[in-house]
């Protein structure tokens, strides 16, 4: 019996039974993956147990030496990985990088330019229930009624209207290329500095398979766990004339002491995505995001934008009278994880919405190509299109049973 299930079985329960649900499940929500073993024993090594406030060789804490160690290779790597002057690793979240940049470069009141939540945005980039929303003033774009996609010259036209003092780009549900070259001119044609939020495609422009954001932006902010594979964290890189302001924003701006075990697992995990084996899973996402959305495409469903360039699509239910709820919940059942998601202009609450996001990294972690697919897809029109059909439920169960043990995960874990 391991240790932890001798001293706390209530807490190895549930850590089995989450493994369990990991491996037995097909998961597609767009923002998660499972990190390779190396990660995960990073993660849960001995420098959780030590204070490390301020940055390598200048801590205020004695006994830093080895921490040190990890956090400069996580620094050099991130560097080195996206061709940025300056990293920051120590944000605790995605949330966090995003809340440190606002604090550095703005005041209370200041005005910001981002992509609206209900268009494929994120939370922190000016949702009224977060603190971006509450103590700035927002100026929210969206997309294209028509194509779902950015509107760049409605970008341009808000941004010389507003004249914000930040412009920021990216987004939790958008599946296609974001121009961060024309955003950027924008920013600059209007004076605004330039944050881009590359959360979701971090893996995909780590691997040169996404134009990178870095060249044309002041600040880029990524979480760690998305595409990019590693342990739940954020970061944050900049242009080195703004490395100062970062690092004061982070420490002691918004956080005490970093998580060091997550930073070391930070660092694994850039390492390995410095790797051919990197830029082939990340390629792999791709074509399957690709294949499943042709497949959904064949089987009726409307794809937000008409289809994807990236790890994600957007499905829009409306035409099979389903909401996303509904939608996500039948999925459930049968063992396939999605989450629900507002689509532009939806008519449904957001609680509600009318669409489901579907993506392909975490399956492709599992070594699924196309034909896998061409199965998943089958499953979610099998259940999306006979809703009330039991039987169809249990046969959907059972395709989900066997595509998981064809792939399996984390096999020697429980
Ligand atoms: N930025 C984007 C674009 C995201 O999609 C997310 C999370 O979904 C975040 C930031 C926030 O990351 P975290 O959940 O680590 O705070």
């Amino acid at each position: 019996m391991n240790i932890l299930a001798r001293i706390d079985p209530e807490v190895a329960r549930a850590i089995d039974l989450e493994c369990k649900r990991q491996q037995s499940k097909i998961e597609l929500i767009a923002s998660e993956n499972f990190v390779s073993k190396a990660v995960l024993q990073a993660q849960g090594s001995v420098l959780t147990n030590k204070y490390a406030e301020g940055y390598p060789g200048h801590r205020y804490y004695g006994g830093c030496e080895f921490v040190d160690i990890a956090e400069n290779l996580a620094i050099e790597r991130a560097k080195s990985l996206f061709g940025a002057e300056h990293a920051n690793v120590q944000p605790h979240s995605g949330a966090q990088a995003n809340t440190a940049v606002y604090f550095a470069f703005l005041q209370p009141g200041d005005t910001i330019l981002g992509m609206n939540l209900a268009h494929g945005g994120h939370l922190t980039h000016g949702s009224p229930v977060n603190i971006s929303g509450k103590y700035f003033k927002i100026v929210p774009y969206g997309v294209d009624e028509v194509s779902h996609r950015i509107n760049y010259d409605e970008v341009r036209r808000l941004a010389m209207e507003n004249r914000p003092k930040m412009m920021v780009a990216g987004a939790s549900a958008y599946s296609r290329i974001i121009d961060f070259e024309r955003m950027g001119a924008i920013a600059r044609e209007c004076g605004a500095m330039f944050m881009v939020d590359m959360a979701h495609i971090a893996g995909l422009v780590a691997a040169g398979l996404h134009p990178s954001p870095v060249p044309h932006a002041d600040i880029v902010t990524t979480t760690t766990h998305k595409t990019l594979r590693g342990p739940r964290g954020g970061l944050i890189l900049c242009k080195a004339e703004h490395a100062k302001a970062v690092d004061k924003a982070v420490f002691p701006g918004i956080q005490g002491g970093p998580l060091m075990h997550v930073i070391a697992a930070k660092a694994v995990a850039l390492r390995e995505a410095m790797g051919e084996e990197f830029r082939a899973y990340q390629a792999q996402i791709i074509k399957n995001a690709k294949a499943l959305a042709e497949k959904l495409t064949t089987e009726g469903f409307s794809l937000v934008s008409g289809g994807t360039d990236n790890h994600l699509m957007l499905l829009d239910l409306r035409n099979q009278r389903l909401t996303g709820k509904v939608a996500e919940k039948l999925l459930d059942e049968v063992g396939v994880t999605v989450n629900k998601n507002a689509i532009p202009f939806d008519p449904e609450s957001p609680f509600v919405t009318s669409g489901i996001r579907i993506g392909t990294p975490a399956v492709t972690s599992r070594g699924m190509q196309e034909d896998a697919m061409l199965a998943i897809g089958e499953i979610i029109a099998m259940v999306l299109n006979n809703p009330e059909d039991s039987m169809v439920k249990t046969r959907a169960a059972g395709l989900v049973a066997k595509l998981t043990k064809k792939y399996p995960l984390y096999a020697d874990l429980g």
